[in-house]
């Protein structure tokens, strides 16, 4: 977990300290805006805790929507009043907080996931729809390898690996990339109901995890979902410095390229 993957680092003219990615010339994720994501993240998996810890008590140990309460908590108090240049910078520390206050698989899991997220942008200020893409991909291998888990195991990463794909079909445009991925993750969600558990607790029960959906992969949709209503919602209207002309840019790009 301790090995930065340069391989997902897009390339796109980010050497430099402080640079903002060149590819799209479209809409950006600034930090401000990550942290944006987070704050809303933490307000969503806080609202449905209850939900989430009793999706965990049908197949697991009834902890995950506190777990994640907590530990999201714990985020938001760490980056309040801090200040970050970079996203590498923001994600080291929400990714050691997650995995400090979090017990149990998801915190080492979801902690794995920002670390990794942030060390395949070294010194970036703002992602651009590939360079998201690209570390959000990071960030996935990340619970992939630390999980030793793969698709249709019944974890988080049945919410998470659809969502990218949609994410990356979608990667014309910053903001419909975050909703296909959105839409794919809560798919992912549903669909996890109808999986058999491979990895973590709920793998003791076997066939009788069927029918139950996963929690992590309901957490999972939880932060997509935050992921629209801050980053998505936030695009069109001026992260990017170079086209803020005053017109709707999402509709611009949907319909250009
Ligand atoms: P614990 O299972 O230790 O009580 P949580 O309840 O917080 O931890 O998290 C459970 C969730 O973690 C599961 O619903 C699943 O999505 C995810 N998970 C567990 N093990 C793995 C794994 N090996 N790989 C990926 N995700 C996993
Ligand atoms: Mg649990």
């Amino acid at each position: 977990m301790t090995t930065p993957d340069t391989s997902e680092n897009p390339g796109t003219g980010t050497s430099g300290t402080g640079a903002v990615p060149s590819g799209s010339g479209g809409p950006v994720a600034t930090v401000a805006d990550l942290v944006a994501w987070l704050r809303r993240g933490s307000e969503l998996l806080s609202e449905h805790a209850a939900e989430l810890s009793e999706l965990d008590a049908a197949i697991g140990d009834g902890d995950h929507g506190t777990n994640m309460k907590r530990g999201f908590a714990a985020v938001v108090a760490a980056v309040d009043g801090a200040e970050f240049a970079t996203v590498d910078e923001l994600m080291k520390k929400v990714g050691s907080t997650l995995v400090s206050t979090v017990g149990g698989a998801s915190g080492p899991l979801y902690g794995t996931f920002f670390l990794r997220l942030g060390t395949s942008q070294k010194g970036v200020e703002a992602l651009d729809v590939h360079a998201l893409g690209a570390a959000l991909r990071a960030g996935v291998d990340g619970i992939s390898q630390r999980g030793k888990a793969m698709l249709g195991e019944k974890t988080m990463l049945d919410a998470w690996i659809p969502a990218l794909d949609a994410y990356q079909r979608a990667a014309d445009s910053l903001p419909m990339a975050i909703r296909a991925g959105a839409d794919a993750a809560e798919q992912g969600r549903a669909d996890s109901a109808a999986l058999e558990a491979r990895k973590g607790r709920a793998s003791y029960l076997g066939e009788r995890s069927v029918g139950h959906v996963d929690p992590g992969a309901a957490s999972t949709a939880l932060l997509w979902q935050a992921m629209v209503e801050t980053i998505a919602d936030s695009a069109p209207s001026g992260t990017d410095s170079s086209r803020d002309a005053g017109f709707d840019l999402a509709d611009d790009e949907a319909a250009t390229s």
